[in-house]
């Protein structure tokens, strides 16, 4: 049996799962995502993926056809349907059907679509021994034309600074701001720690607000390890005593160099793989069961 899909309102299988050539997703990148995971059949942070993606249709003037229960319900529904208890999925909002220009107006009625696969995107040793990134000379989006705490279906700004990562033959990218100031990176937000303190990028700083960002901050304090959202530049990530990413599909994942400085002894830091440890627990032990 394959993989079954949601798409507006019915499963549907894979083949079947299409949408118009005319869509305002695709013709202009007119719409809203969310990835989530699952963990021994619960949905991590169900609650706050929705709200964030109810929020960047709040920012897009994008109407989600249905409300945040049933939206959570077809979740559910769509991991039950293909027996998933450990997945990824993509929640996908499009515009809609319009015409070939830009005006949204034209567009009656909003579509979304639900794929819930497995995911695996580093390798597992990657984990253990810990990523060399590399900052990279595209700028992430400034918030005065595209915020970038809008997940929206135009990820260029990301995927020009993936291709610079891929040219460098790195496994992520680290995009600065405007101004010079550390954002994130393509698909993931970033840590340093340095003197026992764990730093995050100010939200000023103009990057996605992460919920997993959010979880290893919850996580941090219960600790007891002081944490602080503030801007800082690339000096503080090449001296810094620790360093690691966070995201839904890469989860908590060590950086041990950045632009061929080692971050420290260029291993993976004691609070990261504390963190890693605590983090797994979380998301087996929390969550919306399906
Ligand atoms: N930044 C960007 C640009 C992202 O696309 C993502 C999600 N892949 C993140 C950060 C991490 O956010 P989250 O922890 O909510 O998945």
């Amino acid at each position: 049996m394959g993989l079954k899909i949601f798409l507006d309102g019915e499963l549907v299988e894979k083949e079947s799962a299409k949408i118009s050539v005319f869509d305002h997703g695709l013709l202009y990148g007119d719409g809203i995502f969310e990835g989530i995971r699952a963990y021994s059949g619960r949905v991590f942070r169900l609650k706050e993926h929705i709200d964030r993606l109810y929020d960047s249709a709040k920012v897009l003037m994008l109407e989600i056809p249905v409300d945040k229960n049933k939206m959570a319900g077809d979740i559910k529904a769509t991991l039950k349907a293909n027996s998933l208890i450990d997945a990824y999925i993509r929640v996908v909002v499009t515009r809609g059907v319009g015409d070939l220009g830009l005006d949204p107006r034209k567009c009656p009625k909003a579509s979304y679509f639900i794929i819930a696969d497995k995911i695996s995107l580093y390798p597992d040793e990657l984990y253990e021994k810990g990523l060399e990134i590399a900052t990279v000379s595209t700028r992430r989006n400034i918030p005065e034309s595209l915020n970038p705490r809008v997940k929206s279906l135009n990820y260029l700004n990301n995927i020009m600074a993936k291709i610079e990562g891929n040219q460098r033959g790195v496994a992520e990218a680290l995009m600065l701001n405007s101004q010079g100031f550390v954002a994130e990176c393509t698909g993931d937000n970033i840590f340093i720690i340095k003197n026992g303190v764990l730093i995050t990028p100010h939200s000023s700083a103009g990057a996605l607000l992460g919920i997993t960002q959010e979880a290893v901050i919850e996580l941090a304090e219960k600790r007891k390890i002081e944490v602080r959202r503030e801007l800082f530049t690339r000096y503080c990530v090449f001296t810094a005593d620790e360093c690691f990413l966070t995201g839904t599909a890469a989860e908590i994942i060590p950086v041990i160099a950045l632009d061929g400085r080692k971050i420290a002894s260029g291993k993976p830091g004691k609070i990261t793989t504390g963190l890693i440890d605590d983090f797994r627990k979380l998301v087996k032990s929390t969550g919306e069961v399906i």
